[in-house]
């Protein structure tokens, strides 16, 4: 049994082809002998038949209707010589030998001329009778046989033209087996070429692609699949980036829990076991609990309230809502802090309404965490300033300090969750690395934006954008 590859198939539909083509031969060889057949009953010349133009005297014999119908007439007598020449001469002389006229008799038989004579010999008057009409139609594609001249040579006849339809055959089998090839191979070359690259993708290789140097139909499968490569390569490239997003904020997370949490079990012990302690020790000892724990509780909320917004569910309140009035409300809430901590303020917000789709309280959250890291890693007298100002379809709020700064190479991570930029410095202040974080995801989920982009050394500003209505 045949395998059913397209090779095979191609073959298969030429070999068909061929048996086609090998009916097609025979039939038209049959069609045209049919043909000749039945063209020749129409021919000029067996209109008028030698034997019926033929008279005991030939000068009864009328040329008109001969010579009308464009043929021409001869009568060549018993010494071969012509005695009657009416028309276009048929013979180029007019006096014959022998030789000649029979040259001529054999010659007139030749299926192979462009003229067609009848020719009659009358014993009686003892002349030839040469009727001549040019051929006007002729098939010459015929088998004649003579029963009576048949070859004495029969098997030899037969071997020969055995012979010449099997290399005729052989001839047409060949072609069809290399034209199937030829065609079928430029199609299983693509296919070939399609089928290493899927297989190199299956095996985990997503920079396979395929280059079939083509603009047919197998050129759009191949562009599919380069695409489809390049999407899966991005995928699992961003799989493997969130995964290694996930561990390392898992390992931060442990590692920032750990040292609050030995501190409250150190002191927790100390408190415990300690045979004397004065009031005051026993009070410092508390006071460290207390501010670790809360240190813990902080951190444990904003991680919740972060893989709360990651969830799938997580949605905002949105309310039309005057950005203006709202941000001028918030700033009346950080001027104490701000008096509070000894910090310099500058509000800069427009009178007239813009309005915007916000979540107030979680907006509220993003301006908050923004002052309270102001005041949090700046010295006293260092001024803080939010601004507001509106382009075509967005609202502009610049946040910023003349403090001591953040890093450049921090610009692009800042917003990571656990990234700061001086460690013992933010332990110290209780910060837990996720503030600017979660700032990020509240202002992408408006279909805004927050970036950093003041350089170090000139204090921080924070620019956020919010799309108004
Ligand atoms: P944290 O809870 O530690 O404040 P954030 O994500 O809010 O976490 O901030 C990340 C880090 O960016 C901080 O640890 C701090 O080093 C730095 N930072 C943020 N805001 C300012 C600022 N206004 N001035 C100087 N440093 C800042």
């Amino acid at each position: 049994m045949m395998r059913k590859t397209i090779s095979n198939q191609f073959f298969l539909h030429y070999l068909v082809v061929f048996v086609l083509v090998a009916v097609a031969t025979v039939s038209a060889y049959f069609f045209l002998i049919i043909a000749n057949h039945l063209a020749e009953d129409t021919f000029t010349k067996n209109r008028y038949p030698a034997s019926a133009m033929m008279r005991d005297d030939y000068r009864f014999i009328d040329p008109a209707p001969i010579l009308k119908n464009g043929g021409s007439l001869q009568i060549v007598d018993k010494d071969y010589r012509v005695v009657v020449a009416e028309g276009k001469d048929a013979l180029p002389k007019r006096q014959l030998t022998p030789a000649e006229f029979t040259e001529f008799l054999v010659e007139s038989k030749s299926k192979d001329r462009t003229l067609s004579h009848d020719i009659l010999y009358n014993p009686q008057g003892e002349f030839w009778l040469i009727i001549t009409f040019p051929t006007s139609f002729r098939i010459d594609f015929e088998v004649k046989m003579n029963p009576k001249a048949a070859t004495g040579n029969f098997p030899r006849v037969a071997f020969i033209f055995g012979l010449t339809i099997a290399i005729y055959l052989l001839l047409l089998t060949a072609l069809t087996i290399v034209y199937s090839r030829i065609t079928g191979s430029r199609i299983t070359e693509s296919l070939r070429k399609l089928r290493d690259g899927t297989r190199l993708l299956r095996e985990g290789d997503y920079s396979a692609r395929v280059d079939l140097r083509l603009t047919n139909e197998f050129a759009e499968l191949q562009d599919t699949f380069n695409d489809m490569a390049s999407r899966i390569e991005e995928e699992i490239d961003l799989r493997k980036k969130s995964e290694g997003d996930r561990r390392q904020l898992i390992l931060d997370i442990s590692h920032d829990l750990k040292n609050p949490m030995a501190s409250i079990e150190g002191y927790a012990e100390r408190l415990l076991h300690a045979a004397t302690m004065s009031e005051e020790e026993r009070r410092g000892c508390l006071e460290v609990i207390q501010k670790n724990s809360q240190r813990a509780n902080r951190l444990l909320t904003e991680l919740f309230e972060l893989s709360q917004m990651d969830s799938p569910e997580f949605s905002l309140h949105l309310e039309a809502t005057d950005l203006c009035e709202v941000l001028r409300q918030i700033c009346g809430e950080l001027v104490q802090e701000l008096e509070r901590a000894g910090f310099d303020y500058e509000f800069a917000i427009p009178e007239e309404p813009v309005w915007a789709w916000l979540d107030i309280d979680r907006f509220g959250r993003v301006v908050h965490n923004l002052a309270d890291n102001a005041v949090r890693y700046n010295p006293r007298g260092t001024t803080v300033s939010v601004s507001l100002t509106v382009t075509d379809d967005q609202a502009m709020i610049h946040f910023s300090d003349n403090g001591i700064g953040i890093p450049t190479r921090l610009k692009g991570d800042i917003f990571k969750p656990f990234v700061r930029a001086d460690y013992a410095r933010t332990f110290e202040t209780g910060g837990s690395g996720l503030g600017l974080a979660i700032a990020k995801r509240i202002t992408e989920a408006h279909g805004g934006d927050v970036v950093l982009c003041s350089s170090s050394g000139k204090g921080s500003t924070f620019r956020m954008t919010i799309p108004t209505i």
